[in-house]
């Protein structure tokens, strides 16, 4: 039981990728907790990990920026057309 528990860094650093796409099993997150909790570099891989999502999440969110012309140059751009016409 416990073997099948312990899991390598590589496995870890997989799951935690892992669990940004789809939702681990019940066992995948078990052998997640137990490997995190014994292991400082996974845990900062997973901090690191979240933190990186978080930012990704808020540029996602981030709508563009008001991109309506000003009055002047779309009044510029009229007249152009209108000179072609
Ligand atoms: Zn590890």
């Amino acid at each position: 039981m416990i073997t099948t528990l312990k899991i390598s860094c590589k496995k870890a650093t997989g799951l935690i990728d892992k669990r940004q796409l789809v939702s681990l099993t019940v066992s995948e997150t078990i052998q997640l907790r137990i490997h995190t909790t014994i292991c400082s570099i996974c845990r900062r891989y997973e901090k690191q990990s979240a933190w990186i999502e978080q930012a990704v999440k808020h540029l996602q969110e981030q709508k563009p920026k008001d991109l309506k012309l000003s009055e002047t140059a779309r009044n510029t751009i009229l007249e152009k057309i209108i000179e072609k016409k």
